[in-house]
This record gives structure tokens, C-alpha cells and sequence, in this order.
């Protein structure tokens, strides 16, 4: 097989495109998801976005369709059991309803463990077979890849490496936990602690980049960005968190190579500088002393890389475990 269709379903975008084995990506169409519109309308529009891409490639219905999407969802039966941020996703049986609508073999899986299967097969990782991969977005996600195979667990729910805790004093996460990296590192943590920087009033540039509307990570990053230094001890702390979880991912699975995409990771050096400094402070020296940290190559088509990586390992490979060729 050398060519599959992927789809990348976000709680803001859907996307889809055509993805060859060789990385090439064609016939990109995109649509907002409209969450709000409820499950069956996003699941119509699915559907009518992958029927437009594969008119517009021409191709057959032997050819299968990869899709990613957020929230803990079990790849073997196909179910999403929870959308964060998507309006009546709970149990919903999306793998089923797509093949009947699609008449084509759909495989489904997380985003974050699709992006950690996308920079092995297309971007940073390329050959890699220990990686631990981490998706700074508004949420955190992420994946673990172990002697070449991906690391889901028992109902395929793993690897949540954002609600990893690093304090269990520490502020509450969207999981109902506490002092998870999410919670110092995740575009909703960055915002808030922005927001009290602005209300302390010991930041004119992040006030002046917000203006009455609401302070967002990408504010904090830019203020840090041009010297402030109230925004610059935002970022540190959050990588500082960060550093502490992958520090525990680094003792755990030994891996040769850290990867982080999404959108914080915009941040780049801001972020990246810091948690160089603090991953070697929390893990064991023997472990994190050969251990690599890159950023994405895949940038927005994450999503779309992801979903056709899990395609494709799924039917090079035997039985639910998703491995490395
Ligand atoms: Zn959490």
C-alpha cells in the first residue's frame, strides 16, 4: 500500500489530504469542524470532506482511511470515549459509523500517539525506535515509541503524558487532577498565568499585546520574546515543569530522542533553553546524558502525518499493536 487518506479531527478544524508512503501530501481540503452543529453533523462533514479529497485524487475505495482525534478513545473498537471541547462526544463508535458512511476501512487513533508514529515515519525522528514525543497545544498530548512499538496500554489509552503530575500540590488540571504538567505548560496554563500577570500590573507588554481582549499563550510567548521579564519566568516555569515530567519518561523508557511540536512549541528556544538546563537537574545522569530534544518538523500537518503513519503501520503490521517496520 503507498497511499492512504488521512484526516486530522480537530475541535476547531477538520482536515484531510491525501499522504503517500514516500511522505508526499496531496489534495489538502480543510473545513471548520463546528462542533457545536453536534456529533452526527461534524460526523456528515467528515465524511463529505474525505469523499471530496478522494474525488479529487481519483482514487478507489481500496484505499483506507487513517484518522486522529483528541481525547482518550480506544483504536481497537474504534470508540471515542470523550472529546474535551467537542460537544456530545461520549461513546460514540466513530470508526464504525465512518466505514458504513465511507465504505472504506477506517483506523482510528489518539493525536498525540499519531504524532509520535508522524516524526518517525516523515519528520524529526525519522528511523528512531525510542522516542518520547510531546504535543504542547492549548491541551498536552503525546507518545511513547519503545524497541519500535508504540507504548498504548491495555485499552489503548495511554501515553497521557501531559497529565503526568509533577506536584500533587500543585494548581488543578482539566483531568480533575493536580499539579499536572498540562497545568504549568498547556496554552490554557500559559494564558491563565498571563492573565495574573497582567492583573498584578508588573507587565505593560503583555497588557499592550492583549488590549481589552483576553491574554493567550501566544501573547506570553511574544512578550518573552521581546524581553519581559515577568513573561520570560512564565515560560521558565513552565519548562521547568515539563522537565520534571519527561524526566520521569526519560528514567522510565531510556529513549534516544525527545521530540516537541504543537503550537507552544512555537516558543522554540525560549522553551527549549530552559528545559535543557532542568531535564539533567531531575533525571538520573547515566539515562538523560545521550538523550536528544528536537522540535517538530511536521508543524500543522502533525495531524494529517499522524493519521496516515497509523494507517499505514496498521496494515503493514499483524494485530492491534501498532510497531516500527
Ligand atoms: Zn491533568
Amino acid at each position: 500500500m503507498d497511499t492512504v487518506l488521512a484526516v486530522d479531527f480537530g475541535a476547531t478544524n477538520l482536515r484531510a489530504a491525501v499522504v503517500r508512503r514516500d511522505g508526499t501530501l496531496l489534495y489538502h481540503r480543510q473545513t471548520a469542524t463546528g462542533a457545536r452543529d453536534g456529533v452526527v453533523a461534524v460526523i456528515e462533514r467528515i465524511t463529505r470532506l474525505v469523499e471530496q479529497v478522494a474525488t479529487d485524487a481519483g482514487i478507489d475505495r481500496s484505499v483506507p482511511v487513517g484518522i486522529v482525534a483528541p481525547g482518550p478513545l480506544e483504536p481497537a473498537t474504534g470508540v471515542v470515549l470523550f472529546a474535551p471541547n467537542l460537544v456530545g462526544w461520549q461513546h460514540v463508535p466513530l470508526r464504525k459509523l465512518l466505514e458504513e458512511r465511507l465504505g472504506r476501512r477506517v483506523v482510528l487513533g489518539n493525536d498525540g500517539n499519531g504524532a509520535a508514529l508522524g516524526e518517525v515515519l516523515f519528520g524529526a525522528a525519522k528511523g528512531c525506535r525510542h522516542l518520547v514525543h510531546v504535543m504542547l497545544g492549548t491541551g498536552v498530548g503525546g507518545g511513547v515509541i519503545s524497541h519500535g512499538q508504540l507504548i498504548e496500554g491495555v485499552r489503548g489509552l495511554g501515553t497521557e503524558i501531559g497529565h503526568v503530575s509533577v506536584d500533587p500540590t500543585g494548581p488543578r488540571c482539566t483531568c480533575g487532577g493536580a499539579g499536572c504538567v498540562e497545568a504549568y505548560v498547556g496554552g490554557w496554563a500559559l494564558a491563565r498565568d498571563g492573565e495574573a500577570l497582567v492583573r498584578s500590573g508588573r507587565s505593560e507588554r503583555l497588557l499592550e499585546l492583549a488590549g481589552d481582549g483576553p491574554v493567550t499563550a501566544a501573547h506570553v510567548v511574544e512578550a518573552a520574546r521581546a524581553g519581559d521579564a515577568g513573561a520570560r519566568a512564565i515560560l521558565e516555569n513552565a519548562a521547568r515543569a515539563l522537565a520534571a515530567g519527561l524526566a520521569g519518561l526519560v528514567n522510565v523508557f531510556n529513549p534516544e530522542l525527545i521530540v516537541l511540536g504543537g503550537g507552544v512549541a512555537r516558543a522554540g528556544e525560549l522553551l527549549l533553553d530552559p528545559l535543557r538546563r532542568w531535564l539533567p537537574v531531575y533525571a538520573i545522569h547515566y539515562i538523560v546524558e545521550h538523550v536528544e530534544v528536537r522540535l517538530s518538523a511536521l508543524g500543522d500537518d502533525t495531524g494529517l502525518y499522524g493519521a496516515a503513519a497509523r494507517a499505514f503501520l496498521a496494515s503493514e503490521g499483524s494485530g492491534a499493536d501498532i510497531r516500527l517496520p
